[in-house]
């Protein structure tokens, strides 16, 4: 097949919005209420609910939820918090805005989550907390992590960015979780635009986090709304504008409907690479671990540059972009990143060689057979050149 015309491109994602998200908004906006207010409220009920929390408290992006929840950890300056390096930079961002110093450790090859194993050699008299990112929606094994973290009393945080919808043990990720972030980021699953959501367990702390997210007051302006009488708001503490607006959560309602269907097609096409990838050798496309299910935010594969016929992983991307597809790198690493350049960390071999020869393969609702078929062809075609 001759490589797709200009226009035909196929994009790593597409977000699967429609006319109902479309008259949500504008619901909102003709109602008047535009900060967040009433469909924020819900939102975050319907989300808790979704995934099996106590509390929601919906902020502005995932990284915003980040930075709360070491904020409501009681992080800062001294403390040392374990992040992977494979994640997207904010991760390991969240921890410097509260001062603290991220500290970076490798993850395992197939998940592309830490585990006890990794995690253990770098906790410290200073370690406060285990930052563990359910990679591209691949769950992690919270319960191991949980158990390391008991034994060293540290805080453990999850970076759920990705994985709404995701399975762990037979629940949704997130169930039973001391305190998850949610992104609604348009690379994501479900999206607000742009959005955060935080989960937790413990009352007190979403009380707190419902005042920081805004200004730290001690009455919501949905409080004073409602009061009939003049109101006198005190600020507690150092707050943040960390809010969500009711146009989002407006969105986010109607998105959170389709979730399961979202989930149900990723994973239908997910099945269908499989099939059509298996008898490429040196391609490892990631899969689902024993213990839990992916919604497959992100399809990667990983190259075996000694077995794989059409070479490097950064070839390869070449060849699909002169064919029409938007394939992306894998996953990044922060270490490798300017703005980490000189933190000292432990040898990373894994992180190394999942962000050197992993990449992403479009995947959304709408991907069509053929489109599908196409980038496998990409894919397969220096190795039936070299038959
Ligand atoms: C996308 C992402 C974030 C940041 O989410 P935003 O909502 O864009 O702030 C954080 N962590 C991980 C693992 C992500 O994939």
């Amino acid at each position: 097949m001759a490589g797709a015309a200009a226009g035909d491109r196929i994009p790593v994602m597409i977000p699967w919005l429609g006319k109902a998200e479309a008259d949500a908004a504008a619901e909102a906006v003709l109602s008047g209420w535009v900060a967040q207010g009433p469909r924020v409220a819900r939102f975050e009920e319907e989300f808790a609910a979704r995934v099996g929390a106590r509390h929601a408290v919906a902020v502005s992006s995932c990284t915003t939820a980040l930075h709360l929840a070491l904020v409501a950890c009681g992080i800062g300056p001294g403390d040392e918090v374990i992040v992977p390096s494979f994640s997207f930079i904010a991760t390991a961002n969240a921890v410097r805005y509260v001062g603290a110093t991220p500290v970076f450790a490798d993850v395992d090859l197939e998940t592309g989550n830490l585990t006890p194993e990794t995690v253990e050699p770098v906790v410290t008299d200073r370690t406060r907390a285990v930052m563990l990112v359910h990679q591209g929606g691949m769950p992690a094994d919270v319960d191991a992590m949980r158990t390391l973290c008991i034994r060293h009393g540290l805080e453990l945080v999850e970076d759920a960015a990705c994985a709404i919808g995701s399975e762990y043990l037979g629940k949704p990720v997130g169930a039973g979780s001391a305190i998850a972030a949610w992104s609604f980021h348009p690379r994501k699953l479900l999206t607000t635009g742009e959005g955060g959501m935080l989960t937790l367990d413990r009352e007190d702390w979403a009380g707190r986090l419902r005042r920081l997210r805004e200004h730290a007051m001690d009455l919501s302006a949905a409080a004073r709304h409602a009061s009939s009488g003049p109101t006198f708001e005190s600020y507690l503490e150092t707050g943040f504008n960390y809010r969500m607006t009711d146009i989002q959560a407006a969105v986010g309602l109607v998105q959170l409907e389709k979730l399961a269907a979202m989930v149900e097609r990723r994973r239908q096409l997910a099945d269908r690479y499989y099939e059509l990838l298996a008898d490429i050798p040196g391609l490892t496309p990631v899969r689902d671990p024993e213990y839990g299910r992916s919604n497959f935010q992100s399809f990667w594969v990983l190259l075996d540059p000694a077995r794989f016929p059409g070479g490097s992983r950064d070839a390869t991307l070449h060849r699909l972009a002169a064919a029409g597809v938007s394939a992306r790198r894998g996953i990044m690493a922060s270490h490798l990143e300017p703005a980490y350049e000189g933190t000292d960390h432990v040898p990373l071999p894994n992180t190394e060689r999942l962000t050197r020869d992993s990449l992403i393969l479009p995947l959304f609702h709408a991907l069509t057979e053929a489109q599908q078929e196409h980038v496998v062809d990409v894919l397969r075609k220096p190795a039936d050149d070299a038959a």
